[in-house]
């Protein structure tokens, strides 16, 4: 390998949901403090190509870059923490990898050969680890490993690993291992076997971890440090504990101040190009910590039960509530409990209505009554996607009195399709990765609340669905009130909508949470939280 850049490998042992992507998310930043140009990679042990045919429920959110690609949601974490973008790239699945190898022996490639896991799937896995680093615009590259050391599905990942270090040379490749340290109340103790169990399992799979970074919910003494050591096989120096945070913002900081930073540069042999001690970061969490004000916001969906589900648009509130030093309470409100009767009690203390993306009929009648109530009690409204269908049915239904008027999505016979597929999206029969997805541009009407937000009339944003604003009915619409701000220059498709005599009313058919980083809030969540503001103190 000729490249310089240095490869970082993130194992997870003892449980999953341990923070894998914050870790990595936190040591990029922390790179990228001192001057090193950073990108982090996932690798997805599931067999699905992709997630977007997950229900969000299995993984949480599908996170969508700007080329397109349906990710992992810990790309989210990479892009908001590192003020970096993504690509298809940086999430690959066992399903991607298996589905590359497989076209390969369909087209003769392997000359005849027996093909393997080893050596065949794991020289895939190899070439997808190294594609970022090829043309040296990276330093490091920083790969997370999905899954739990253990998992029979992700051994090919592990084994992939144990060769690259082979592959790579001694200071170009590193392993850190994020694994649990559990607290036993009737003991009062911690524990370090299951940590000891799975190096165990990781030096069987022939891997070294170099540095043990140790979740933990109370500070690690010193001699449970040099236990971990000694029996995991690390220096004592390169046990970082991890304690639990008040916020995943805190973690680089943490990480900084156990110097995780220092021992990575230390094995990889780096030197800092640059140390900028995150002013700008600190500025933002001492933002995030001190509010001046605050106010409670209605995020209504249908996969409440699991916030991962909404795991960017929780994080943009964060970014654009700290940019204005305003503490967003959110409540998620599942759509499916909301009907006419008890709408009243269940949003009468917002001071500002989310209807959040989504698929499918359920709980799709709850976000119309919603859309309702905001629209005739002057509620800010933000409706994202789904929202922003709903947000033109509604009115549709309720405005222009269009009986049944619907998208075809929930109602293919109606008479009123507001909301319809275009020409491309019919000839369509597979599911996976066919959406209009990834970033297309919007041309912003000056007068709009749009403009009034991001300042320009150029803008680009992420899509992710099937279904579009029907240009039919855009004369009706706007002549009672509903106007298409916001268009895609090229198709003329709407991408935005707002109602002209109401505070804040705004829906768009993009995602614009999926750009929302710490240093650079999106800016119609932040309007629309001032708006919340606005309504709240009149
Ligand atoms: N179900 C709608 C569509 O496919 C909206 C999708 C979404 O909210 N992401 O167009």
């Amino acid at each position: 390998m000729a490249s310089s850049t240095k490869y970082i490998f993130i194992t997870g042992g003892v449980t999953s949901s341990l923070g894998k992507g914050i870790i990595a998310a936190s040591l990029g930043k922390l790179l990228q403090s001192r001057g090193f140009s950073v990108t982090i990679q996932k690798f997805d042990p599931y067999l699905n190509i992709d997630p977007g045919t997950l229900n969000p429920y299995e993984h949480g959110e599908c996170y969508v870059t700007d080329d397109g690609a349906e990710t992992d949601l810990d790309l989210g974490h990479y892009e908001r923490f590192l003020n970096i973008t993504t690509s298809q790239e940086n999430n690959v699945t066992t399903g991607r990898i298996y589905n590359n190898v497989i076209t390969k022996e369909r087209k003769g490639e392997f000359l005849g050969k027996t093909v393997q896991v080893i050596p065949h799937i794991t020289d895939e896995i190899k070439s997808n680890f190294y594609k970022l680093g090829q043309d040296g615009k990276f330093d490091v590259v920083i790969t997370e490993i999905g899954g739990c050391v253990g998992d029979i599905e992700s051994l090919p990942f592990i084994e992939a690993v144990r060769q690259a270090r082979w592959d790579l040379g001694p200071n170009n490749f590193l392993v850190i291992h994020l694994t649990l340290i559990p607290y036993l109340k009737a003991a009062k103790e911690l524990k370090t076997k299951p940590t000891q169990h799975s190096v165990k399992q990781l030096l069987e799979a022939g891997i070294q971890p170099d540095i043990l970074v140790c979740r933990t919910e109370h500070h690690l003494p010193a001699d449970v440090k040099k236990k971990l050591a000694l029996f995991c096989n690390v220096q004592l120096n390169c046990v970082i504990e991890s304690i639990d945070a008040d916020s995943i913002y805190d973690v680089p900081l943490l990480m900084k101040k156990e110097k995780l930073d220092e021992r990575v540069m230390t094995k990889l042999k780096l030197s800092s190009k640059q140390n900028t001690e995150l002013e700008n970061w600190k500025e933002f969490l001492g933002k995030l910590k001190n509010p001046t004000q605050e106010v409670n916001i209605g995020l209504i969906g249908k996969y409440v039960s699991l916030p991962d589900s909404y795991k960017s648009i929780i994080e943009a509130f964060t970014h654009a509530g700290a940019s204005i030093e305003c503490k967003v309470n959110l409540r998620l409100i599942s759509s499916e409990e909301i009907n006419p009767d008890n709408l009243q009690t269940k949003l009468d203390d917002l001071d500002g209505i989310l209807v959040a993306p989504g698929f499918g009929e359920r709980g799709f009648e709850g976000k119309i009554e919603t859309v309702k109530y905001a629209r005739e009690n002057q509620i800010p409204f933000f409706g994202i996607c789904l929202g922003m269908q709903v947000a033109v049915i509604e009115f549709a239904r309720n405005v222009l009195n269009f009986e049944k008027a619907n998208s075809t999505e929930m109602d293919p016979e109606t008479p009123y399709p507001v909301i319809a597929l275009m020409e491309e999206q019919k000839k369509i029969d597979q599911m996976g990765g066919t959406m209009r997805l990834g970033a297309y541009s919007c041309d912003l009407k000056k007068s709009s609340k749009a403009y009034s937000a991001y300042g320009k009339t150029k803008i680009q944003e992420r899509h992710r669905h099937r279904y579009e604003f029907n240009n039919e009915f855009i004369k009706e619409i706007e002549s009672a009130g509903m106007i298409a701000t916001g268009k895609n220059p090229d198709t003329g498709l709407v991408e935005i909508v707002e109602i002209k005599n109401h505070p804040y009313f705004v829906g768009v058919q993009f995602h614009p949470e999926y750009k929302s980083t710490v240093l650079s809030p999106q800016p119609l969540f932040v309007k629309f939280i001032q708006a919340a503001i606005d309504k709240k103190i009149k």
